[in-house]
């Protein structure tokens, strides 16, 4: 028998910071106190750059060489162009609608900027990052970069053209999600025509939030604004969504991992003592090296 996984908040975008010069972000998750740091796990951050108008320079803003260490960034990208490089050599830019997902996993430094052909055009920037948390026994894993473009995304069509899911990890209805992931978990991009209604299912233990991209939607019988984030509660498998009008959503699902969290910085690991050795390993330059 279904049962309606119902809704335990619906909550506004927390005020904006900027990271670095290029990502103004609203952090839903875990600085804003609004949510807790295992509430959405295996998610452990939610950054949501909501819509914003950058003017035309030939400065690339953006984010310089920073670590990273257990666990994965990624990054969706719904308007303006983000580029990457890593010191596992890895470089790549995330256009509309592409995803990149980055397994930070033993360690690795990075930079993230705006694209250089976007940065002198300017234009309107809407993006996501995440925060991927790794089980303890994947928290060494070797670096791994997945670009996961548009094209090579599962995409499930809804019937008479009233919209699609992009399904990036896990599956929907048989369409296979593009991403390698180390726990279980459901990342969707819907796009949803005005009227057009979704039943969406997920394990009852499963963390789950939907965050609303673009427009806003019936999703149960309350009513989702676009920027906000929903966030429903274990009591059911079953999710109703009808757009009311045109509506763009960032659906994620996952088995939570239940394992100490140690994290300070751009580290994520299980104890003190594994963020200590991440911060030697870095000074010892075993993340590796990129040039600023
Ligand atoms: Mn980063």
């Amino acid at each position: 028998m279904k049962i309606m996984k119902t809704i335990e908040a619906i909550i506004p975008p927390p005020p904006p910071h900027m990271v670095g010069d290029g990502f103004r972000v609203h952090n839903f998750f875990p600085s804003s106190g609004l949510i807790d740091k295992r509430r959405m796990s295996p998610f452990f951050l939610l950054d949501y750059g909501s819509k914003i108008e950058f003017s035309p320079t030939p400065h690339q803003r953006g984010v310089g060489v920073h670590p990273h260490a257990g666990f994965e960034t990624v990054t969706l990208a719904y308007h303006g162009k983000v580029a990457h490089h890593d010191s596992a050599g890895n470089a790549g830019v995330i256009g509309e609608g592409d995803v990149q997902w980055m397994t930070a996993g033993s360690g690795l430094l990075h930079k993230e900027y705006h694209e250089e052909n976007f940065s002198k055009s300017g234009g309107l920037f809407q993006m996501v990052q995440l925060w991927v948390n790794l089980p303890a026994k994947y928290k060494k894993t070797k670096p791994k970069y997945q670009d996961l473009k548009k094209e090579l995304q599962g995409r499930y069509l809804l019937p008479d053209g009233l919209g699609e899911v992009a399904v990036i990890a896990g599956e929907f209805k048989g369409t296979k999600g593009a991403a390698y992931t180390f726990s279980p978990m459901q990342v969707y991009n819907l796009k949803l025509k005005k009227g057009a209604n979704l039943e969406l299912s997920f394990p009852k233990t499963d963390n789950t939030g939907m965050l609303m991209i673009e427009g806003e939607a019936k999703v149960n019988d309350e009513t989702a604004k676009t920027d906000h984030f929903v966030l429903f509660n274990h009591d059911g498998d079953v999710i109703q969504v009808t757009a009311t009008e045109e509506a763009a959503m960032l659906i994620l699902s996952g088995e939570p991992i239940n394992e100490p969290i140690a994290a300070y910085g751009p580290f994520l690991m299980n104890t003190w003592p594994e963020v200590e050795q991440a911060i030697q390993d870095v000074n010892a330059g075993k993340f590796g090296v990129l040039e600023d």
